[in-house]
Formats: C-alpha cells, structure tokens, sequence
C-alpha cells in the first residue's frame, strides 16, 4: 500500500493548490488524478501557428488575485482580451443596435436581475427556474436575447437551474457586471501560456507525487485516517481531500457510507454543458472590418462568440456553445459541426473565417472525467438543503471550485477552495 500524509484526488487547480500549499508546509502528500493528464477543466492545446489555445477554461478576471499570482510565479503574463470594435447582436442576419428596445429591456431585466443579487436569498427563489423568469421578461426577442446571456453564463438549460442559484453565483463573483463583464469583469484577461500549461508548471513543480491514471474508487474512513482504492493499488492517509465536483465524485463509494446531507448534495447537483471551439487564423481579419469578433446570436447553432487571440499573434476566435445547442452540435459529425460552425462566423465576420489555419473543439460533457462544465450546479429546490458543500467528513476534506464562496465555479475559486482546504488539514493534523 502507497502511504502518504495527505491524498489529494483530483488534480485540477483545486487539487494542484491545496498539495502545494501542503508541500510548502512540509506535509507529504500524493495526488491522485483519473485521467491521463492534469488540469481538469483547464486544458491548453498547440495551434498550427504554435500559440496555445485553451479548451477549457481561459479567462482571469479584475480582481483573481490567486490565479494572477501563480501565473506571476510561474512566469507568465496576463494580456488583456481584445474588445475594440463592434460587438454584433444579431437575430438572424438583422443586427440589434444598443438602443433598440429589445436590447434595452433585456438590460432592464439583467438590472433587476442584479438588485435581485444584492437583496434575494429566499427559498422560494429556488423553486422558480431562471426559465420560468426569463419568460415573465415582456418581448420574445429580449426573452431570447436574455436566453442567450444567461445560458452563456452558466452553461446550463436555464429549466434546470433555479434564480437562486443564479442570483448566489451573480453574488460570489461581486455582482452581475463583473460576471458578465470583460474589462473590470471576469473576462478582462487570458494567459500568456494558457491555462492549462500554468496547471502543467503547477504539476511539474509537485513532480512525481502526481499519479496519473489512477482514479479513487473507494474511500474507506479507517481508525488511522483513510484508505483509497484505486485500480494501481490503495492509498493509505491521514486526511483526504476530494476535489472533483459532486455529481463526479458520487462515483466513488464510500466505506461506511457518507452522511445524508453530503449524498443530498452529489445527488441534487448536475454539472452544466457546455462545447467549445477554437478557430486559429492567420490574422485577426475581422478587426480590419472594424469588428471586436465579438459576436451574440439569438439564432443558429453558435449564440456567443469572442476574440481570444494573443497579441500581435494569429487570429484566435472562440466559440462556446451551452445546454441545448451543444447538444444539437452533438449530433453532426466533426466536419459538419465545423463547417456550420465556421460558415455561420463567415456570414459575420467575412469570407475568411471558412479557412482557419487550425481547428480545435472540446465537449467537455462528454469527459468521462470531468462530465461537464463550467462548473456543477444545484438542481431547481435543493439549494438552500445543501447547506456547507466544505464541512469536512470526519477525515475527508472537500475542495473544488464549487466549494468556494468566493469565484465559485471559476479557477480562482478552484485555487482558493484548494488553499482552504489544505488550511483545514493543517489545523485537523496540528
Ligand atoms: C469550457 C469551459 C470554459 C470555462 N471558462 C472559464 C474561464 O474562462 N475562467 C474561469 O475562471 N473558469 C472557467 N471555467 C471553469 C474552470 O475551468 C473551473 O472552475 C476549474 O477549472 C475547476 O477546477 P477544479 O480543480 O475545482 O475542478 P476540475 O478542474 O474539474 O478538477 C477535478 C479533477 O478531478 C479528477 N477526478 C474526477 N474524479 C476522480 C476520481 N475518482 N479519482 C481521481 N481523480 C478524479 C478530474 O479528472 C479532474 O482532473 C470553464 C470551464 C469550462 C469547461
């Protein structure tokens, strides 16, 4: 049997933090990841050009203060996201201008939406589904145009979250406008590297105590602390921190089992869906058309879209598709998702953008390892019951970026839950 102090599953910023902060303090550890790299819902991949493209997560907002300061660490730079030009809001071909009414009285129901934020947190807030309020906003196309931005927002059916649970995600990230937002927002920047690569220093800086391939199993509360299974062989510890998001490390069973609250949780949480692609082009040619690339869709199949290129680099256009529409992407073969994805963009953005340099798409609910992203989120009615997803069961720690109440559902959160676990298994073993 491998023997550690503090087993760590799940090696995705979460985890990679919390067994850094642990080292730092001299206490042994071992982190024990299912799939056959690190990063989790962090993945940075090569372009054809060279330049890193992240699959998965890729922004730093305003004021992430622990993913800017790893990334410092690790020597790399954040760059700010290109927003000059125009923005197209599009219903078909038509585009909406800012003033219009549909675009303002969706802003009116994000406005009410934020005071919402501030004020809310009644329960019965968490019987009501972000879809059922959508459809009480006056306008079919400001109803669609709030589909579009809320879903972005959550890569989730808005049937299957509740504004509860919307309005407390609004509050752990400071407000409505930092979400939503890129500059002051949680867009403002992308990583030099990617974020997957800062995962990969993460790692590389733990060295050979990251295993791989090694999923947990079983997790057996012991007299001594705690025994992992896993298919290389158990794990014995003292503590163990859990990392991977609820409804993913349901799958591990538990010796005796965990208590109610904690099955109430993995049960009533789904982790959202969400498709991205990536499409690298020599050039940022849409910018010459004085558009940012930046593009929102009532209709077809790719509603947002966002120029994430490096700068003075080729042209990096992202696509992220959420809930319902990713699942329509789902059904196409490779080649004609891209070629709809791809001449939906020409139609907008030109003629070139049907001839990228590379192409790159991820749907992350089909990770056997991840199921899902952004991030796990509760179903209609079980919010408020699941009280404290970070109480500790008895030597089992939970960390994980749904843990967070702070950025909960982005990396900073995930960075944070992992240091505020590791605190805790310090305490636990002082
Ligand atoms: C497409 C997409 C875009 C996103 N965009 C952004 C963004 O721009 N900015 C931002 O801040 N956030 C973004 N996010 C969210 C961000 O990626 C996550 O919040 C963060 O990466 C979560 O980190 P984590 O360590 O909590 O969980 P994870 O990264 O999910 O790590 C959990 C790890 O546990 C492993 N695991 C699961 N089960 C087991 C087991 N039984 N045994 C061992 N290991 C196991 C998994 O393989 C995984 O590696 C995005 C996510 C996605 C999918």
């Amino acid at each position: 049997m491998d023997r550690t102090t503090v087993a760590i599953i799940g090696a995705g910023f979460a985890g990679l933090a919390a067994a850094r902060a642990l080292r730092s303090r001299g206490v042994a550890v071992l982190v024990l990841e299912a799939a056959d790299r690190v990063g989790g819902r962090a993945l940075t991949v090569r372009s054809a050009a060279g330049t890193p493209v992240d699959l998965g997560g890729q922004w730093i907002g305003h004021d992430h203060a622990r993913m800017t300061a790893l990334a410092t660490e690790f020597g790399m730079t954040l760059f700010p996201t290109h927003t000059d030009g125009t923005t197209l809001i599009l219903d078909g071909d038509r585009r909406l201008r800012l003033m219009p009414l549909t675009v303002a009285a969706a802003g009116l129901a994000l406005i009410r939406l934020e005071l919402m934020a501030r004020t809310a947190t009644g329960a019965s807030l968490d019987r009501v589904t972000v879809a059922d309020w959508v459809n009480r906003v006056p306008g079919r196309r400001a109803r669609r145009l709030l589909d579009v931005i809320l879903s972005e927002a959550l890569a989730i059916d808005l049937d299957q979250v509740s504004v509860l649970a919307l309005t407390t995600g609004i509050r752990s990230a400071g407000g409505l406008r930092v979400m939503l937002g890129i500059a002051g927002g949680a867009q403002q920047s992308l990583l030099s590297g990617g974020a997957g690569a800062l995962a990969s220093a993460l790692a590389a800086d733990i060295g050979t105590a990251v295993h791989l391939s090694r999923p947990a199993t079983v997790i057996t509360r012991t007299a001594g602390g705690v025994r992992i299974d896993t298919p290389a062989g158990p794990v014995g510890a003292a503590r163990v921190i859990v990392t991977a998001p609820a409804p993913i490390a349901a799958r591990i069973r538990h010796n005796p089992p965990l208590p109610a609250e904690r099955q109430l949780a993995q049960r009533h949480t789904v982790m959202g869906t969400i498709y991205k692609a990536v499409a690298v082009y020599d050039v940022p040619f849409w910018r010459d058309r004085g558009l940012s690339g930046e593009i929102v869709a009532l209709d077809g199949p790719v509603p947002a879209v966002f120029d994430i290129s490096p700068p003075g680099g080729p042209g990096h256009l992202g696509v992220l598709v959420p809930g319902r529409a990713a699942r329509e992407l789902d059904r196409l073969t490779p080649p004609a998702r891209r070629d709809a994805i791809l001449h939906t963009l020409a139609r907008h953005l030109g003629p070139q953008a049907t001839n990228p340099r590379s192409w790159h798409e991820k749907s992350w609910h089909h990770d056997p390892h991840i199921g899902g992203g952004y991030s796990a989120l509760p179903t209609p009615g079980f919010l408020a019951a699941i009280t404290d997803a970070a109480a500790p069961t008895g030597p089992i720690h939970w960390a994980g970026t749904e843990t967070a109440p702070r950025w909960t559902g982005y990396f900073e959160g995930a960075v944070r839950s992992g240091e505020r676990a590791a605190r805790e298994v310090i305490a636990a073993l002082a």
